[in-house]
């Protein structure tokens, strides 16, 4: 299977009730300031190349954001913050990301997320969770070839990658590497493939770069780091 058949499968996916109750709800009242604009209310695929060197990981699709746009972390507040950053550090052709037709491109950069559904108050239960994993075991095993460096956005998705990354085959030391912005530790293989370095960062959600716990600077220097690592 490919990253392409995959994401092909993944919108089809119905397997959280609730959560496709909302996506699909949000879709059909829209915000008001979105009014004319055709949601893609369905499971947000992964964005970026198939041969990616770095993935980055996020927590799940915003209601109005990517649940409207179709991309990740594509039209909303979030987004505009970490594009700017991708973009800052040679790994975006474009500092802004506004719909799926923008022409944005990504270098060597996959940005996808532990859930593919939005859910109510960004808030996914642990059984949401779990039932979403596998969408990102099979995302990592096929990007393993090239995959050298990860940045996870947040303990939730932390918390989330971790468990997936070693299904896909890296091992996690034990005791498990704790968040935190900045944490890095290096997962090996046991098949004696490339081991895979992997950065925690703070979540480029409002309340963090409002509050300024996550500015932009902080974002930039784990994104190069990580891609330096990734050899981009
Ligand atoms: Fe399927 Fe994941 Fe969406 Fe649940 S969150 S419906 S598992 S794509």
């Amino acid at each position: 299977r490919t990253v392409a058949e995959l994401d092909g499968h993944l919108v089809e996916c119905r397997a959280c009730p609730r959560l496709v109750a909302w996506r699909e709800e949000v879709a059909a009242t829209k915000r008001r300031s979105y009014a004319d604009w055709d949601y893609w209310g369905r499971p947000v695929p992964g964005f970026g190349p198939a041969d990616a060197a770095m993935l980055i990981v996020g927590l799940a699709p915003a209601a109005h954001g990517a649940n409207r746009t179709g991309r990740m972390f594509t039209g909303d507040r979030s987004g505009d913050v970490l594009y700017a950053a991708l973009h800052a550090t040679g790994l975006a052709s474009r500092p802004t990301a506004t719909h799926r037709g923008d022409g944005l491109t990504l270098r060597g950069v996959r940005i996808t997320a532990p859930v593919h559904c939005a859910p109510p108050e960004n808030k996914p239960t642990p059984t949401e969770r779990d039932t979403c994993r596998p969408w990102l075991v099979r995302e990592a095993e096929l990007l393993r070839p090239t995959l050298r460096a990860a940045v996870v956005l947040g303990a939730f998705g932390w918390q989330a990658a971790l468990p997936a990354l070693a299904a896909a085959g890296w091992e996690v030391p034990r005791p498990r590497p704790v968040f935190g912005h900045g944490a890095h530790t290096t997962l090996r293989r046991a098949d004696g493939g490339a081991p895979l370095e992997l950065y925690g960062c703070y979540h480029v959600s409002q309340q963090n770069t409002f509050t300024g716990r996550l500015t932009p600077a902080m974002l930039r220097e784990v994104l190069a780091a990580a891609a330096a690592s990734a050899g981009l």
